[in-house]
Formats: structure tokens, sequence, C-alpha cells
């Protein structure tokens, strides 16, 4: 296959499914891939919301937390006794400051009087010395004094006196604090204070990193830290503490929890094998698929190939040169040039064939093929359309092109073959038919071509005809002729027989004649007994004719004793068993003498087996009746089947009468078979004698008797009669009276 052809298959595969394949599998990765992100993202994200409301419960514990530290020292009995009631330093300083500060981790400590006079304050683990001026730092002031604005509950001697407390961020000192403080009240009732008197503690934890550690350590906030500005780190999150007022404190930020993203670290590169994995398979699978739809489309090709072609010659078949001829007459109109169509029928193929074997036959016919190519160019549509028949499209400038060509194949087949071991001779006949006006139906028009071809090989084959109108008509009749011809021999109005001289080649004296049937049809005219023999062979009407000319015959006989009448007679008739018996019977009713009348047979009746002929023909012979072969020459002009069916005399075909030309090789021919004729004691006559030089030839030749229009054609009984009693009538050489048949 060329490779231009797999070129463009290649890329019609990838346009075709390749491209959508490749398109498909582009999508699906990247909405797979735009889907997983999506949904990590969204994962992400909403982990992100739950950690950022965790951080904010949380930091609302821790608030609650800080007062419920607060709550174990401040509800006590023993608190309000060691401040209120008599302030006891190292009580104070042992159990509302180191304690605190080690178990709970509080940064720094004050305790207030009722008046809000601080009593001790302990910062990062050392007692300050209040009576030096320290007191708590503004944000923790602020805090107490909110406390103390709160709304006071009733206290109730015998009952636990609830505390006031309160919580907060601030930032204390510089460093971002959660503060919370908390009146001290008994926890069992036995001491009261009128509320607004109690003393309060109030505590601070510092936002540092020990806080952060704690936090990430107890709710898994990796990397979790305080800070005062805002991170740009994409991986970490934020969280912004307030104040209750609303004053940014600080940031609290954490490394993101990112699952989705964690997923996808860990599911992606399984994925993306898996696609690729995939990617391959369907690849691999395309590859396959491409190999076996070249394979398939080969296939197809190959077969639509052998479907358009003829695979002895290689040339097209009937069925594409059909569609050819059919798209040539569609584009016709639109082109200047004209159409012919020649049908080719090889002469004498089944002879080859036959004798040379069927090898031989193909080699001869794809040989002829070649020859056809050759002479007629690449342009030219050649197809066979079966046997040995070829057909041609061809262009034509002009008639005279097509026929011009047409004599230029004839001639070259006209030339010897040599097929492997043999060489043959064969011959061409051509049908042409122009296409043009009311001549443009592609079946009509092969329909044409092969009458015209009919009429090439009924005319003596090895020629061209071109299609007439005419023939046509005659080849309706062929359809209609056994009909026709049924017809005419119930009448006595068209079938009619005339009878052509047989003339003495030395004397030149009219000796005897032979019957011709005639068919005057009131419609076609004449028609040739060539025509209407076979139909009559074929159909068995054939008898009943043969019966009407050799009555005739035997009519006309009876009135020319000593003269030989010859009548043709057809294998069939011969082979009818009644047959000896219908001739003597008509010999005895019309009266002529059996030795006067002499059966033409052909030698196709020499090749037939059939006992029967045989029988006929030796009872003819045995009653005096002369037996003529005819045609000899045309078909296996064997001589040796003379002896098995002795005959009288053969008759030399005209067309090797019409070749004897001095110096030409049928002179030699003719010569050799009189000889051998008259070797075998036959006589010989020679049908078809038009000129004089075949006349004076065929008379050295040695040559016994002659018919043919140099003399006349057939002419009816009475004029036979005439000629038949005219004692001195001799055609002479110089002054012929030709009639015509
Ligand atoms: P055939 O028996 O060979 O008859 C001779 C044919 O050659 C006749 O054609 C005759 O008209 C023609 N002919 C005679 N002289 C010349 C000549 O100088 N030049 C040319 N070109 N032709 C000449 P026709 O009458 O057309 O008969 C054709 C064939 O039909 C006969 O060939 C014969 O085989 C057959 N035929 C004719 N009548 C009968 C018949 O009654 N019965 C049978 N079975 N066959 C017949
Ligand atoms: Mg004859
Ligand atoms: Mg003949």
């Amino acid at each position: 296959m060329p490779s231009e052809t797999s070129t463009l298959e290649r890329w019609h595969f990838s346009a075709a499914i390749l491209l959508p394949v490749v398109l498909a599998l582009g999508v699906t990765a990247a909405a797979t891939f735009g889907f997983v992100l999506w949904s990590t993202a969204g994962i992400d994200q909403r982990a992100l919301e739950r950690q950022a409301n965790m951080i904010h419960e949380v930091m609302d514990a821790r608030q609650d937390q800080l007062i419920h530290e607060l709550g174990s020292v401040a509800i006590w009995d023993d608190s309000v006794i060691n401040t209120r009631l008599m302030f006891n330093f190292n009580w104070v300083n042992t159990n509302l400051g180191a304690w605190p500060q080690e178990f709970f981790g509080h940064d720094q400590t004050v305790v207030l009087d009722g008046t809000n006079l601080p009593l001790y304050l302990m910062r990062d683990g050392i007692s300050q010395d209040v009576e030096a001026g320290a007191g708590p730092s503004g944000p923790v002031q602020l805090l107490v004094d909110r406390l103390r604005a709160l709304p006071h509950t009733p206290a109730t001697p015998g009952t636990s006196h609830k505390p006031l407390a309160l919580a907060d961020y601030a930032v204390v000192d510089g460093i971002p604090s959660l503060i919370a403080a908390m009146t001290l009240v008994s926890d069992t009732g036995a001491i009261v204070q009128s509320p607004g008197t109690e003393p309060l503690i109030a505590a601070v934890q510092y936002l540092d990193d020990a806080a952060a550690a704690e936090l990430a350590r107890e709710y898994l906030f990796e990397q979790g830290r305080f800070s005062l500005s805002r991170t740009d780190d994409p991986d970490r999150a934020v969280y912004p503490i307030f104040s209750s007022a609303g004053r940014f404190i600080a940031f609290f930020e954490w490394n993101r929890d990112r699952p989705g993203l964690m997923l996808l670290r860990q599911t992606g590169p399984v994925l993306a094998a898996a696609f690729i994995m995939a990617a391959v398979l369907v690849f691999l699978l395309l590859r396959k698929l491409r190999h076996s739809s070249a394979a398939l489309e080969a296939e197809r090709r190959e077969a639509e190939y052998q479907a358009a072609h003829d695979l002895l010659t290689g040339l097209p078949n009937r069925t594409s040169f059909d569609a050819e001829l059919a798209r040539a007459l569609a584009d016709q109109p639109r082109k200047a040039a004209g159409l012919a169509l020649l049908m080719l029928d090889v002469d004498r193929f089944k002879q080859v064939n036959d004798t040379l074997g069927h090898q031989a036959g193909d080699e001869l016919i794809r040989a002829v093929g070649q020859r056809i190519r050759s002479i007629v160019g690449p342009g030219v549509t050649i197809a066979r359309l079966g046997g040995d028949e070829f057909v041609m499209l061809i262009v034509e400038r002009d008639h005279g092109m097509t026929t011009a060509l047409a004599s230029r194949i004839i001639e070259a087949i006209g030339q010897p073959f040599d097929l492997n071991r043999f060489k043959a001779h064969v011959g061409a006949s051509i049908g042409i038919v122009h296409a043009g006006a009311g001549n443009a139906e592609a079946q009509e028009l092969m329909r044409k071509a092969d009458i015209a071809l009919y009429e090439a090989k009924a005319g003596g084959r090895n020629r061209a005809v071109v299609y007439e109108e005419h023939m046509n008509e005659l080849l309706q009749l062929q359809h209609t002729i056994e009909a026709e011809l049924r017809e005419a021999l119930q009448r006595d109005d068209q079938l009619s027989v005339v009878f052509q001289p047989l003339v003495d080649q030395q004397t030149r004296k009219v000796i005897g004649a032979e019957c011709l049937a005639r068919w005057h049809h009131p419609k076609y005219g004449q028609i040739s007994p060539a025509r209407f023999i076979p139909v009559a062979e074929n159909t068995g009407l054939i008898e009943a004719l043969g019966e009407f000319v050799l009555r005739r015959a035997c009519e006309l006989g009876a009135t020319a004793p000593g003269r030989t009448i010859a009548v043709n007679i057809s294998p069939t008739q011969l082979r009818n068993p009644r047959f000896s018996s219908q001739v003597f019977d008509i010999l005895s009713q019309t009266g002529m003498r059996p030795v006067d009348l002499e059966l033409e047979i052909t030698e196709s009746i020499l090749l037939d087996n059939e006992h029967l002929s045989g029988q006929n023909l030796r009872a003819f012979r045995s009653a005096g009746i002369h037996i003529a072969l005819d045609d000899f020459g045309t078909g296996y002009s064997s001589l040796s089947y003379l002896k098995l069916y002795p005959v009288d005399r053969i008759k030399i075909d005209r067309s090797f009468v019409s070749q004897l030309a001095d110096g030409h090789v049928s002179v030699a021919i003719t010569q050799a078979i009189v000889s051998l004729a008259h070797a075998m004691d036959l006589a010989v006559t020679a049908e078809g004698v038009e000129t004089d030089g075949q006349a004076t030839i065929l008379g050295q030749l040695g040559c016994n008797t002659l018919q043919g229009f140099l003399f006349s054609g057939g002419v009816p009984a009475d004029q036979i009669t005439t000629m038949f009693a005219d004692k001195a009538n001799a055609f002479e050489p110089e002054s012929p009276e030709v009639v015509s048949a």
C-alpha cells in the first residue's frame, strides 16, 4: 500500500478516534483533579472552621477556668479571716500567692481590702512591697472597678455567700494576658460581710509561650503561639483575641490542620499512577485498535478491489465498468468530447481453449488485455466482461478517431501471441456505438455495442462494425423470427427457392444448380438464410422447410434429367431416421432421378458420431444420390474423415476462393486440396467465384465445377429452366453475366 495512503489513514485515525479519546482523557483528568482539589479545599476549610470554633470555645473556657481557680481560694473562711479580720502576710503569701502560682501557674496575684487598697501583691512568684506603693497594674485595677460596680446579692446569715467574679483579656505590663477578679467570701456562712466591703483577689495569667504550649498540648493546636502581629503564612491559622470592651489583645496562631491536603498527598500519587496506567492502557488499546482497523481497512480495500476487478487480467469488471459508464454519461453534457463504446470479442478463442487448454486460454486473455492497453493508452477505461469479451470506453474527438483505433486494435490482436509453450493466432471482432443525443442510456449503449459486435461476427469476423439502427430491427426480428417463420411455412407467398447455376470449369456450360431457400418478409424484406436457417434448425422447423425446398428442387430436377440439382441438408434433417424414406418418397412423387440429386452436407456431420446420419448417407449413396461436402476449409478440413463417410464432391468455401490471387498462399492451399481430392477420386467445386482471375486460377488448379456471382446468383425456377434448355448456354469468360443473389 502506498505510504501516502497510510499517512492519510493515520491522519484519519488520529482525527476520528485518537483526538476524541485524548480529549476525553484530558477532560476526565482535569475534572477529576479539579474535583479532588475542590473537595480537599472544602475539607480543609471545614477543618479550619472547626479549629476556629474550638479556639473560640477554649478561650471562653479559659476565663471560666481562671474564675474557677480563683474560687478555690476566694470562697473560704480562712481567706476572709486572714485578710479582712486580721491580715496575715505569711498565710496570704502561702495560700493566696505561692500556691495558685505554683499550682495554676498564675503570674500575678493581688489581694485588695474592701476599699480597694492593696494588701498583697505577687508578681512572677515574688511578693511585692505594697507599703512602698506597689499596686495592681492598670487593666487589673479596671477589672476590679467593674467588679465593684456589679450589683450585690444580699448576704444571708448561715448560708454561704456567693462571690462576685469577672474575667477578661487585657494587656498587662505589655504582655497579653487573661485576668480575673473575685470577692473573698465565707464558704460556710460563718462570716457575714456586708455587700461591697469584701476583700478581693485578682489573678493574671500571661498569654505567653507556656500558655500557648499548654493549649497546643491539650487541644492539639500544632505549633500554637500568641503574637501581636498577624502572620501571612498560608499554612498558619490565626485567631484574634479581643477584650470584652472590644480592644485587640493578641493573635493566637497555629499550624492549620489540613486533612484534605494530607489526603491529597497520600492519595495523589496513587491517583496519578492509576491515571497514568489507565492512559497507558487506553493508548495500548488504541494502538491495537488502530492496527486492527488498519487490517480491516486493508481487507475492505482488497474486497472492494476484487469486487471491482477481473482477477485474471486485473482490469475492471462489468460492475465497475457499468458504474464508470454511468458516471461518464452523466458528465458528458458538460464536456465537449463525445463518448464511444467498443465491445471486443476474440475470434477463435474457443479453439485455442479447446486445443491448447484452459491455461493457455487464460494466458491468451491476459495477453489480449495487455495488447489492447498498449494500443489505447492509459486514459481509456478497459474492462473484461467475462470469457473473451472486452469493452472500452473512449472519449473521442470524432468518430474517425474511434474507427481508426478499432482498426489498430484488430491489427494488433491479429499478430501471433507467444503463449508459454505455444503460438496462437486469433483475431478480434469489434462492435462500436457512439453515445449521443437519444443514445445516452448505459444499458442501451451496451446492448447496441453488443448488436454491432454480433454484426461484426456475422459479417465474417476480424472487423469493426459501427452500430446502425437497422441492426437493432434485425435483431428484434431474430426474437420473433420463429413465430414469423412458422407462419411463413403455412402460407405460399413468402418462402421460395432460387437456383444458382453450377458451371463446368472447362466448357463453362451450366451443368446443374444449387437450390437456395429465400424468404421475403412483407415488413423486413429479404431475410438471409444465414439468419433463419439456424432458427429453423433450433426449433425443428427445418423439417418442414427442408421438405419444402427438397420438393421444389425435385420438381425442377424431374424436368431436367442429366442436370445436377444440389440441395443443402441440415445435420438435424440427416439425423432423422425417416429422412431417407422422405427423400425417396419425394423423388418418386416428382419423378426425379436419384442420380441427378446431390445433397450438400457440412463437415460437422462427419464429426457427428451418430449412427443414424451414417445410415441415411449410406442409403442415399446406394440409391445413386450424390453427396457433396459444403463449405470445405472452414471447419476441420480433415480429409481422413472423408474415408469414413465417403462423399462424391467437396465444395471449397468462398473464403478461400475470394483470396485467390497470383502468388498468394491460398493458391498453394487450394492446389493441395484439389490434388488430394482428385487422388481420392472426388470432384471439386469452387463456390463464390466472383472474378475472372479467380476462375482462371481455379481452372489452372484443376477445379471441376465453378459457382458464383461471376456466372449468376440464384435465379427462379423458370429462369434456370431456360438456362438448362439453351443448348449453347455457356458462360464466356469475356462476358460474364452477373446476377445478384
Ligand atoms: P451455401 O450452401 O454455401 O450457399 C452458397 C451461398 O453463397 C448462398 O448464400 C449464395 O447466395 C452465396 N453465393 C453464391 N455465389 C456467391 C458469390 O459469388 N459471392 C458471394 N459473396 N456469395 C455467393 P445464401 O443463399 O445466403 O445461403 C447461405 C447459406 O444458407 C448456404 O450456404 C447454406 O448453408 C444455407 N442454406 C441456404 N438455403 C438452405 C436450405 O434450403 N436448407 C439448408 N439447410 N440450408 C440452406
Ligand atoms: Mg450449399
Ligand atoms: Mg457453401
